[in-house]
């Protein structure tokens, strides 16, 4: 890729209709001082520097912000790399862009000790500029994304190192802003430098199975387009290309191959009014049956970001799976644009922000002016638990960030602070305000604790406790100083053993009346395409457990039953090739797993031995099946999950212990 900086810098001229002439003069000002200023300068391309924030300005232009930003993305790396100050860029252009070109450098000034802190820094000083001005935050995407374009000149490290933070933190925050095109463009970047492997074989199978899909889907249009025109509605429908991110994530999610995606289709109905998005959903269910549990309901229950839409999906033709979302003209704008939908610059109405008021979003953002109120906003809460997914940051008095995983407690905010303050702590104040020490606490708070000496670990804090530095130290200090506790404990851990013994299905016998089977509930659950947490049932005739194939169909009132494939029963219901669905086994949060066979001499109580010798080293009986194999011998196979791999290898020797089993053995799969 080769820019001439005088061809872009035309480029940029000639897209400056829409503002008004004296606007013009200002932003190609801005943009001649900017060349002087970065004319020695290279980008890593080897280009001369002044092609990146040419591109910044026309990808903010094509978001049709107004001048001032222009302005501020042509001049946003000057400070940093010239040797202008903010006070030039006020004498030229004014405050409001000295403003933004500092808040942008702020940004990117941040470098804290850790890669956690800094990333915690740069959203809080993110949150920050907006609250200031969302403008900000709008030119530095637009930094970002053109950034990543040029990211192949790059070394691999800083490859790998800015397409994961782009993944952890700008596109995450562009989709909290609505900005979907940045938003997918980000994503699709980075997972090309992060996964340059899957990239290459979901790009190549996007483009391959294309006139397939498009043909399908023009079948689906033509229908659709037919039932609204006897409505009387006039609508557009768009076929919808799925990012390659959103695909790679769903493989990964579902541990799918790509062929196993059914909604790779996607249609948009787009009309006039919200009204006919009602209507047009009723016809979209008439013509095909919509899977329960997929209909949601966006227009009347907009998304933080504004986001407006009906979506359902529905069995299509050939039993496929389609994804159909209903919007207005208006509201498609908004969600390809987002927050700088609002942010339209409008000739003649000067430098009216229209709209802009009415975002939820932004109207949160300014009632932020201390950190208090700032950790008191879902919206941070919102943003943080997505950005930073199973971990939450808080904060001590003095303004330290305390990583927990997510679901901690004061208790364990005590305990990582010192062991005595949490062994004496009494309260805890979240924000100035007495929470009580059993809840959980949440992104962005300042936790202050109070102790007392006389105050002690009492056994039900091992409830509240997350993190195994707090669970270990208050089960020393009950062994040392509460014997009895410790007691009340190690019974209430038997009865709950008990208790989760029920779960063995023991008597449950397969058809061939040889076989023990074994599913851990809690830990074995079934995936419908995309979907998880469906309700299912398993079919009784054929007694389907984990590992055997499976599939599922759509029964009449009774949700989704599970057969397996080989279940002769199947080919007698009614309609069965379109009520068929796609369903696949799903171990539940498994950690490390491993699948062992063995050989017994008695079934009885095997199940259970297994499983309480599994559970002594921390880890889970999944599922497994036993069968006699001929007089006296029993053959088995389970599946365990331990805390982590290296726990794997004690398995063996722990199983040995087990009277009844002769031999055991690791195996794949
Ligand atoms: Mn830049």
């Amino acid at each position: 890729m080769e820019w001439n900086p005088t061809a872009l810098a035309d480029e940029l001229t000639g897209k400056l209709a829409m503002y008004s002439g004296g606007e013009r003069e200002e932003i190609i000002s801005a943009a001649r001082w900017a060349m002087g200023l970065h004319h020695n300068q290279k980008r890593a391309s080897g280009e001369p520097y002044i092609i990146h924030p040419l591109h910044v300005a026309l990808i903010l232009i094509d978001l049709k912000l107004d001048h001032m930003s222009i302005i501020a993305a042509l001049l946003h790396d000057v400070i940093e790399d010239t040797n202008v100050t903010k006070k030039d860029i006020r004498n030229e252009f004014g405050k409001d862009v000295e403003l933004l070109v500092d808040g942008v450098t702020k940004i990117s000034e941040i470098k804290a000790k850790s890669k956690t802190i800094q990333e915690a820094e740069t959203i809080r000083k993110m949150l920050f500029a907006m609250v200031k001005d969302i403008r900000v935050i709008l030119i530095k995407l637009a930094d970002k994304l053109h950034n990543m374009r040029t990211l192949e000149y790059l070394d691999k490290d800083k490859q790998k190192k800015n397409a994961q933070e782009c993944l952890d933190i700008y596109a995450p925050l562009a989709g909290r802003l609505g900005i979907s095109r940045i938003k997918d463009e980000l994503e699709d970047i980075s997972l090309k430098f992060l996964n340059p492997m899957v990239y290459e074989h979901i790009k190549k199978f996007v483009s391959e199975k294309k006139t397939e899909r498009a043909d399908y889907l023009e079948k689906v249009k033509r229908a659709i387009l037919g039932a609204a025109g006897k409505e009387g509605i006039e609508i557009d429908v768009k076929a919808r290309a799925k990012h390659f991110y959103s695909i790679y994530y769903k493989m990964k999610k579902h541990s799918k191959q790509i062929q196993e995606i059914y909604d790779l289709l996607g249609l948009r109905i787009l009309c006039r009014t919200q009204a006919e998005c009602y209507t047009l959903l009723g016809i979209v269910h008439t013509l095909w049956m919509p899977i329960s549990g997929r209909f949601k309901d966006y227009i009347a229950m907009p998304k933080a970001n504004r986001y407006q839409s009906l979506h359902t999906t529905v069995m299509c033709y050939e039993g496929k799976m389609i994804e159909i979302q209903i919007r207005t003209f208006e509201m498609d704008h908004t969600a390809e644009n987002g927050i700088a939908a609002h942010w339209l610059y409008k000739k003649g109405f000067s430098k009216e922000h229209v709209r802009i008021e009415d975002l939820a979003i932004i109207n949160k953002l300014k009632t932020w002016n201390s950190r208090a109120q700032l950790a008191s906003t879902e919206f941070l809460e919102e943003i943080k638990s997505e950005l930073l997914k199973d971990t939450i940051y808080v904060f001590t008095p003095k303004g330290d960030i305390i990583e927990l995983p997510k679901d901690a407690t004061a208790i364990d905010f005590a305990y990582h602070i010192h062991t005595e303050v949490g062994n004496h702590c009494v309260n805890a104040k979240a924000d100035g305000h007495i929470i009580p020490l059993r809840k959980p606490l949440t992104n962005a708070q300042v936790i202050e604790v109070q102790t007392n000496p006389n105050f002690h670990p009492h056994i039900n804090w091992l409830k509240y406790a997350k993190t195994s530095r707090a669970r270990s130290k208050i089960k020393h200090w009950l062994n040392m100083n509460d014997p009895d506790q410790m007691l009340i404990l190690s019974q209430q851990e038997k009865k709950k053993e008990q208790a989760q013994e029920k779960h063995v299905n023991k008597k449950e016998k397969a058809p061939s009346k040889t076989r023990t089977t074994y599913m851990n509930l809690n830990k074995i659950g079934v995936v419908i395409q995309n979907e998880k947490n469906i309700m299912v049932r398993f079919a009784l005739c054929c007694k389907a457990v984990l590992g055997d194939e499976i599939v599922g169909y759509v029964s009449r009132g009774r949700g989704i039953i599970v057969h397996k494939k080989s279940c002769p029963n199947l080919k007698y219901i009614k309609d069965i090739e379109e009520r068929l669905v796609d369903v696949a086994w799903e171990t539940i949060m498994p950690k490390s797993t491993g699948r062992y066979r063995i050989r017994a001499k008695t079934e009885t109580d095997l199940f259970s031995e297994i499983e309480q010798a599994i559970r002594k080293l921390k880890g889970n009986l999944i599922e497994g099946h036993l069968e006699k194999t001929y007089e006296d011998s029993i053959m088995g196979i389970f599946t365990i999950e331990m805390e982590n791999h290296g726990e794997l290898r004690k398995v063996i020797k722990s199983l040995q212990g087990i009277p009844s089993i002769i031999s055991i053995q690791r195996i794949q799969g």
